[in-house]
């Protein structure tokens, strides 16, 4: 009869703990988690380890890859992140970096849309198919 006093007591200890450390542990606020991603893209920057396409450089390598390789990707001709490929077909590239982006998604969607592709980033960023790479 004891140990099942005991039993009891320990299930509604442990039911009590379970709602209550919770709420002793809050969700980190929006705010705090950008600023810790800003930071922690700051840091890799400076160590020269996050060399983004963007005129925003991209979160998506931040928690995949610590560090984002997406421009010399580019320069390679190879694809950047998913995150990139999206901002860059919205006009949010890098635009020094402009004629390489047609190829380097291509690589990722596939060969047969590269004129599909040189024809959308002449559209958003003002630079002829023929000067794309
Ligand atoms: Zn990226």
């Amino acid at each position: 009869m004891e140990q099942k006093t005991l039993w009891i007591g320990l299930v509604l200890i442990s039911i009590l703990l379970v709602s209550v450390v919770p709420m002793m542990m809050p969700g980190m606020d929006r705010e705090t988690y950008v600023d810790g991603m800003d930071q922690f893209r700051q840091d890799l920057m400076s160590q020269g380890k996050f060399r983004c396409c963007l005129e925003e450089p991209c979160s998506y390598c931040l928690k995949k890859e610590e560090g984002c390789e997406c421009m010399d990707k580019l320069f390679d001709g190879k694809h950047p992140c998913g995150e990139c490929i999206g901002e860059i077909l919205e006009g949010h590239g890098n635009r020094f970096l402009t004629k390489y982006f047609a190829s380097a998604i291509a690589e990722k969607v596939g060969e047969q849309h590269l004129d599909d592709l040189k024809l959308i980033i002449s559209e958003k960023y003002g630079v002829a198919v023929d000067e794309q790479v």
